[in-house]
């Protein structure tokens, strides 16, 4: 009698504890799914709640998968669910870009672009973000971010990539700042080496400048913002205007069609910004007008400064002849004299040294981001449309 009673408690005692487990699961699951949402719903300073994750867990800023196929192994099983944003990192035109996790335990953070679909038809962008992907998945070069896996909901895109801690190359060039030679030479060697895969690929970039460039935690430079870039027919131009003022060729100005040596030009210039901290083209206080006469006359008649020794400024005007089929080559720019011992193999197997390593203590360490504030997405008005047009996503 005794001993059914007994066993009567302990069952009872167990069912307890097993509805009581199964209420915490799922309470932690909803709470995981939430995290986003209650995120966007409140504006709060990058030392508030944002940082509720547990970072102690998060000390080693190195590249956390020892092969790609690991990578690929663990990313073919991560669910939007189990992302949890950690801090923001930067802010375009397009989307919001984030730190995030992949859980609360793990070391690895990721940056993760959330793209809201109703803001993306409202301005009719939609083919832009699709080629953004889809040029994305493309890439596969130690000198491009990484697009690991994408998402969708009803009313967002996400865009998982690999996350570069270092900053934008832009800031280490601002406020007229310039770079060393050596400096100067390795972000440029970075750059060619993007464009030389891309370019291999017939695919054009567009939109080259130090804001869509970062350094990872190592301080090697990695290309972004694939939005503008596109692929070309075989043998066959372009001619959509498209680019950032400073940066942009003639030939995409005059709309006679262009290819892969707009990117070559728009290198030229950013070489020239890395070694002065000026722009090459910009005129100040200008609508566009002046700047875009100054591109148009091109380097031939330019005087070029003191500071920027003979066998560079070779480089440069090789990158920004006016026809663009006398430019260099993304290919032939490790021949020119520039680069005369240079150690390109050294920079391929990354055991060159770079001239700058940004102070990255974690993986989550966003100091390098100027992004000071956790900025609400605005609301954009539902959209029917916006549904269904996303489907490889
Ligand atoms: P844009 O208006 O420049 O076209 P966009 O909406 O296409 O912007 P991106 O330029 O891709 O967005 O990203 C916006 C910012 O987010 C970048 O300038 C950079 O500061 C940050 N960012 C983007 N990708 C990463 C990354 N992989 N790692 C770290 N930061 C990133
Ligand atoms: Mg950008």
């Amino acid at each position: 009698m005794k001993s059914k009673s007994m066993r009567f408690r302990w069952f009872s005692n167990l069912k307890k504890w097993v509805v009581n487990n199964l209420c915490c699961v799922v309470k932690k699951k909803n709470i995981k799914r939430h995290r986003c949402k209650d995120l966007e719903s409140s504006v709060v300073d990058k030392s508030c709640d944002l940082t509720a994750i547990d970072l102690s867990t998060i000390t080693s800023a190195d590249p956390p998968f020892s092969s790609h196929a690991d990578l690929e192994t663990e990313m073919s099983k991560v669910k939007l669910d189990d992302l949890n944003i950690v801090t923001p990192l930067g802010f375009g035109g397009f989307g919001r870009v984030m730190l995030v996790q992949v859980n609360c335990y793990s070391k690895e953070t990721y940056a993760l672009k959330i793209i809201n679909k109703n803001h993306i038809v409202a301005i009719g962008e939609q083919a832009r973000v699709l080629n953004e992907r889809d040029i994305m998945t493309k890439m596969r070069s130690d000198f491009i971010v990484r697009l690991h896996k994408t998402f969708k909901d009803d009313d967002h895109l996400y865009m998982l990539m690999e996350p570069c801690l270092g900053g934008e190359l832009f800031t280490l060039l601002s406020e007229g700042k310039n770079l060393s030679h050596t400096a100067a030479k390795f972000y440029t060697a970075c750059i060619a080496e993007a464009f030389s895969f891309m370019h291999s690929k017939g695919i054009v970039h567009r939109d080259l400048k130090p804001e869509n460039v970062l350094l990872d935690s190592k301080g090697y430079a990695k290309l972004i913002d694939f939005g503008m870039a596109k692929k070309l027919k075989r043998g066959k131009k372009t001619r959509t205007i498209c680019g950032s003022p400073n940066y942009i060729a003639p030939e995409i100005i005059l709309k006679e069609g262009h290819g892969t040596a707009a990117d070559i030009w728009s290198l030229g210039v950013l070489v020239f910004a890395m070694l002065t901290g000026r722009s090459l083209f910009k005129v100040k206080q200008d609508n566009g007008m002046h700047t875009r006469n100054n591109i148009l006359k091109g380097i031939n008649d330019f005087v070029f400064p003191n500071e920027i020794q003979e066998i560079a400024e070779d480089f440069i005007r090789r990158l920004c002849r006016n026809d663009p089929d006398e430019r260099l080559t993304a290919q032939k720019i490790s021949k020119h004299g520039w680069f005369n011992e240079f150690r390109w193999e050294d920079l391929r197997d990354r055991t060159m040294e770079p001239p700058f390593i940004p102070k990255v203590e974690s993986s989550a360490d966003t100091r390098n981001f100027a992004c000071e504030r956790y900025r609400k997405e605005a609301d954009y008005p539902r959209i029917d449309d916006a549904i269904s047009w996303d489907p490889d996503f």
